[in-house]
């Protein structure tokens, strides 16, 4: 059985816990895309913990947890990861690296900043991961496998050529200090001896795994808007963050995925520029943000306040549909406990003209939210187990979502502990 557990729209939605979760009987979880720029927040007995480029079910003994090929993989990320959450009592983290995922250069950290600065106050708000970066030299066929760390000659060739562009971007349009092959090779070489024993095909291990009928579950990263080709592009990652791509990313067929759980949040938060049509803004978005000081409303890597707004019924439909849900995770309900009326954006307004088609990026900044009022519930209703149990207007409020998204929600989480969750 193989599980994908993705993003509806901007990303924060609270995969990490509901990955946490799934993965306590999951035998592999699986990260296909994306670096060490988003992070997830999971709390367990180990701790609450910040994790960017370890997959999810990290903490479950059982669990082999899988840097799959389609992963911007950062070595010193990964090993800081490994030691952080060793010093935290967790013994022996059972992880393998796929033989054919690309390295994180230092140079592609370093051009992330330079683009960011050159563009100045057009810039994307990247995390200055390296990302955009990363997989632009992938597609461009210039990115290092992870492989070739134990061909050293290949390794040599591959980063002088390389360093041949860089180095005339270095000196022509960044007026930056140039690159030493030299010295990047000794670099990259010393993560050789930190990686090799987690290096394996994870191909012929998945596909085996499958054989065997293992529970499989793929964890993205981000979410459906945040995608390169479906998404608010250009402000989006350079990673596809759809169901669709963790067959690829992982290297598994697309046929095996037989549940997609698509977490959304009974709010919206953004990080980052580009269009956000249910944004509020001022003290209304502040207290929504202080609220959601659980839900981590300020950004896992980089601590940023994050954007805020209304539950954005278009936006998530599309996104679910992108991501071929078959269920949804509704998260962080508890946040909206304090509201007296808690708005629900139903419609995009576009030069008069109301529509729930998410459009495409130059409506997009166009478009004007059009909102339906829902009375709040005014109790607490963390720890709350049985779906009955929630107060009316809370049931009201995740049904009248679930007919406007159109995809069923089968699960809702209301606090941040594992406890804390409902199954209807
Ligand atoms: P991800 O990027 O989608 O994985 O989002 P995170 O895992 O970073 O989740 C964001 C934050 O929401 C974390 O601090 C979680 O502990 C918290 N969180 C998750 N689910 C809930 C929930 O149902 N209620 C509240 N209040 N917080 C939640």
């Amino acid at each position: 059985m193989v599980k994908a557990i993705v993003g509806a729209c901007w990303g924060d939605e609270g995969k990490g816990k509901i990955t946490d979760m799934l993965a306590a009987d999951a035998d592999i979880v699986i990260r296909f895309q994306g670096g060490s720029n988003a992070g997830h927040t999971i709390i367990n007995d180990y701790g609450k913990f910040a994790l960017h480029q370890m997959p999810s079910g990290i903490f479950n003994p059982n669990t082999v947890n899988i840097i799959g090929t389609g992963v911007a993989f950062n070595v010193p990320y990964f090993v800081k990861e490994l030691n952080y959450l060793k010093e935290n009592g967790l013994e022996n983290p059972k992880v393998l690296i796929s033989d054919r995922v690309q390295l994180m250069m230092p140079y592609h950290i370093a051009f992330d900043t330079y683009e960011e600065a050159r563009l100045s106050d057009k810039q994307f708000g990247s995390t200055k991961s390296g990302i955009a970066p990363f997989y632009s030299d992938k597609y461009a066929k210039t990115g290092i496998q992870i492989c070739d760390l134990f061909h050293e000659d290949v390794l040599k060739e591959r980063i002088e050529s390389a360093c041949q562009v860089k180095n005339v971007l270095l000196e022509h349009l960044y007026h930056k200090p140039l690159l030493d092959p030299e010295a990047i090779y000794e670099e990259v070489l010393g993560y050789r001896d930190l990686v090799a024993p987690y290096v394996v095909n994870t191909v012929e291990y998945l596909n085996q795994a499958l054989k065997e009928g293992k529970t499989i579950l793929l964890e993205g990263q981000l979410g459906a808007l945040k995608d390169p080709d479906h998404g608010i592009f250009p402000m989006t990652t350079s990673s596809s963050t759809l169901a669709g791509f963790a067959a690829v990313g992982a290297g598994i067929p697309p046929h095996s995925i037989e549940k997609v759980y698509t977490v959304a949040k009974a709010y919206s938060s953004a990080v980052g520029g580009g269009a956000f049509v249910s944004e509020i803004f001022g003290d209304e978005a502040q207290e929504l943000r202080v609220r959601g000081g659980d839900a981590g409303e300020f950004g896992v890597t980089t601590g940023r306040p994050r954007r805020m707004g209304w539950f954005d019924c278009v936006a998530t439909r599309y996104g679910c549909m992108l991501q071929g849900t078959t269920d949804v995770a509704f998260t962080a309900i508890d946040v909206l406990s304090y509201l007296d009326e808690i708005p629900v954006c139903v419609g995009y307004e576009i030069d008069g003209v109301v529509t729930k088609e998410f459009p495409v990026t130059p409506l997009l900044e166009k478009a004007k939210p059009v909102f339906e009022v829902l009375p709040g519930w005014k109790t607490n209703i963390r720890g709350i187990t049985k779906y009955e149990d929630l107060p009316e207007n809370a049931r009201k409020y995740v049904e009248f979502i679930e007919k406007e998204i159109g995809y069923p929600i089968t699960i809702v989480s209301n606090g941040p502990k594992r406890s804390e969750i409902i199954y209807r």
